[in-house]
C-alpha cells in the first residue's frame, strides 16, 4: 500500500494511510503540506488543477433496472502476489450511473453532467466520490436501510486524460428506485473454450476426446456478450493454448480489458509470451508436476525435451 507522510514542526510524522480523516482536518485548519505528503485527489482538487477520475479497470460496473453491481475481476492479484477476495456489491442505480460516467471527461465537467442527468446537486456527487477516490480501504454505509459497500481503490485520480478505462453502459435506464435483487444474469462467466490438451496426465478426468469445440467465431460472440452484460470472464480448458485459434480469442479478451488468469502445461514460445503481454494478459499460471524428466514422462506423458522447453519459456518471461 502506498503511504503518505506529513511532517509538522519537523517532528511529528502522520501517516495518511492510517489517518485519512486527520488529513481533511489538517486541510481545513489550513496546515500546509507538500505534494508528496497528500493524496493525489486532495492535492489536485484543492489546487483547482484539471483532473480526471476513472473507474479502476480492475472493477466492472453492471447497470440493471433499479439496481447496479460493482464486480471485481477474478484474476485480481495484489503486489504481494496474493489473490484479492472476490467482490461484488449491489448499489443504487444512481451510484451505478455516477461510477459509469465519472470518467467521461474532466472531473468538474463530469460532475456537472451527471448532476444534470440525475437532477441532484453537484456537491452531493463530489461528497460521495471524495469518500472512495484513491481510498485504500473498503468503504461501507447504510443507504435507506441497505448496507452498500465500495471496494478499495474503486476510483482513481490522474492528472492527464487517459483512454481505455472509461466504463459506460448505454443500456442504462436511470431510475430513482433502488430495489436490491439478484442479478438477472451471472456476474462471472467461467468459459471452457476447449476440451483439447497437449499433455496426457495420468490423473486427468476431463473428456478430451470430444471433437465438437466451438469455433473461434462462436467463442468471440460469447465473449462479446460477456462484455456487454458487464461482469468478469475466466477462461479454462482442457488447455486453452491447445485451441488452434487461441490468439484470436486472447486478442478479443484483451480488447475488452478482461485479465483472466490463464493456466497451462504447454511450454510457450517467445512470440507467444510477447503476444500475451501485448494483449494485456497479466497472469499466466504454469503447472509443473515435477522437474524430473522420468517422472514427467510417467505423470503427464510428455517428451524428453519438455523440461528444457519449460525452462526456456521462463527465460522469455
Ligand atoms: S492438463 Fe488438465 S486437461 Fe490436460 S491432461 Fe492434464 S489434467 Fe487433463
Amino acid at each position: 500500500m502506498k503511504r503518505f507522510y506529513i511532517t509538522i514542526y519537523k517532528k511529528r510524522v502522520i501517516d495518511y494511510s492510517l489517518h485519512p480523516v486527520l488529513i481533511e482536518v489538517l486541510w481545513i485548519l489550513n496546515i500546509q503540506f507538500s505534494k508528496e505528503a497528500c493524496p493525489p485527489y486532495y492535492f489536485m482538487y484543492k489546487n483547482g488543477c484539471i483532473m480526471y477520475i476513472y473507474l479502476n479497470p480492475q472493477y466492472v460496473i453492471r447497470n440493471e433496472n433499479n439496481c447496479s453491481y460493482i464486480i471485481a475481476k477474478s484474476a485480481l492479484i495484489t503486489a504481494k502476489l496474493e489473490y484479492a477476495m472476490a467482490f461484488a456489491s449491489v448499489v443504487p442505480p444512481s451510484i451505478g450511473y455516477i461510477l459509469s460516467h465519472i470518467g467521461e471527461g474532466e472531473l468538474n465537467a463530469s460532475i456537472e453532467n451527471i448532476a444534470n442527468t440525475l437532477n441532484i446537486k453537484p456537491d452531493l456527487i463530489d461528497k460521495f466520490i471524495r469518500k472512495i477516490i484513491d481510498n485504500p480501504v473498503k468503504v461501507g454505509w447504510n443507504y435507506k436501510g441497505v448496507t452498500i459497500s465500495f471496494p478499495p481503490y474503486l476510483l482513481t485520480s490522474v492528472k492527464e486524460e487517459s483512454e481505455g478505462s472509461v466504463y459506460t453502459d448505454n443500456e442504462l435506464f436511470y431510475t430513482t428506485d433502488f430495489i436490491p435483487k439478484r442479478p438477472s444474469v451471472p456476474l462471472n462467466l467461467n468459459f471452457m473454450i476447449t476440451t483439447q490438451c497437449r499433455t496426457d496426465c495420468m490423473y486427468c478426468y476431463a473428456d478430451r476426446n470430444r471433437k465438437n469445440d466451438l469455433t473461434s467465431w462462436q467463442i468471440i460472440k460469447v465473449i462479446d456478450e460477456a462484455h456487454d452484460m458487464g461482469g468478469d470472464l475466466a477462461l479454462t480448458g482442457g488447455d486453452i493454448f491447445a485451441f488452434p485459434d487461441w490468439k484470436e480469442v486472447i486478442r478479443k479478451v484483451g480488447q475488452y480489458g478482461f485479465t483472466p488468469l490463464l493456466s497451462t502445461k504447454i511450454p510457450l514460445k517467445e512470440d507467444d509470451i510477447y503476444f500475451l503481454k501485448e494483449s494485456g494478459i497479466k497472469f499466466l499460471q504454469f503447472s509443473l508436476d515435477s522437474i524430473f524428466t522420468s517422472t514427467l514422462q510417467t505423470m503427464v506423458r510428455v517428451k524428453e525435451d519438455y523440461i528444457d522447453n519449460v525452462k526456456q519459456m521462463f527465460e522469455y518471461s
